[in-house]
């Protein structure tokens, strides 16, 4: 898969590649970007922040989740929706940090990284890594010295990454790509069967999520 022109900001690395960073209470910027999202949840995270904050899934999604479809998208999106705070802030930021630490989404583990998974022609999974310099962001004033890989354990993303590639086989099927068009019933059962996980466990189809 042949890398896409990125904005001057974000670079593209290998897994060997070394990059100082790190992120901690101390840093100026401390929660500065956990405000003035777009952030886009995938099933495992609501999986993971439903259970860290003891709520049901259909709870989740009520209380927390806007679901966006627009014309011309395949699927809903699900984003987690901010609070009128004046800041568009985060509804789960405080002054000490991110209270669903424990359960935070993927891509707030995984910045300030990027990973785009992808099928390969052979059917199995491929990704790239992404490494995004934004001005706001002083974590690399910092310096720690990581790697994709040890940025990846220790914000503990394996089984984000594995949970999100076995999306895929969904985003990325070849009926989807050939332009296939789920009709409104199809689109609810999207968003019901994948995010509405306790609902699809009661029907009896799911084990211990
Ligand atoms: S979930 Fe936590 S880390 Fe992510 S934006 Fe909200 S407060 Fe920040
Ligand atoms: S802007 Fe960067 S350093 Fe500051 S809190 Fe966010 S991730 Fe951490």
């Amino acid at each position: 898969m042949s890398s896409p022109q990125l904005p001057e900001n974000i670079k593209e690395i290998t897994d060997q590649e070394v990059f100082q960073f790190n992120c901690q209470p101390g840093v100026k910027c401390f929660t500065d970007c956990c405000r003035q999202l777009e952030l886009a949840l995938t099933p495992y995270d609501v999986i993971r922040l439903r259970r860290h904050l003891n709520i049901t899934s259909r709870e989740f999604l009520e209380q927390y989740a806007l679901v966006e479809w627009q014309e011309g998208d395949v699927f809903a999106n699900v984003y987690l929706g901010m609070v009128d705070d004046g800041h568009v802030s985060c509804p789960f930021v405080s002054d000490k940090g991110c209270a669903v630490y424990g359960g935070r989404p993927g891509a707030c583990r995984t910045y300030p990284l990027g990973r785009a998974a992808f099928q390969q022609p052979d059917g199995s999974h491929g990704s790239f890594h992404v490494l995004l310099r934004e001005d706001h962001c002083h974590g690399f004033a910092e310096g720690d010295e990581q790697t994709i890989g040890r940025w990846t354990q220790g914000q503990g993303l394996q089984a984000y990454n594995q949970m999100n590639d076995a999306m895929i086989a969904i985003l990325h099927n070849p009926e989807v790509t050939k332009g296939f068009i789920p009709t409104p019933e199809q689109r609810d059962l999207f968003i019901n069967t994948l995010y509405d996980i306790d609902a699809f466990r009661a029907l009896g189809r799911v084990e211990n999520c």
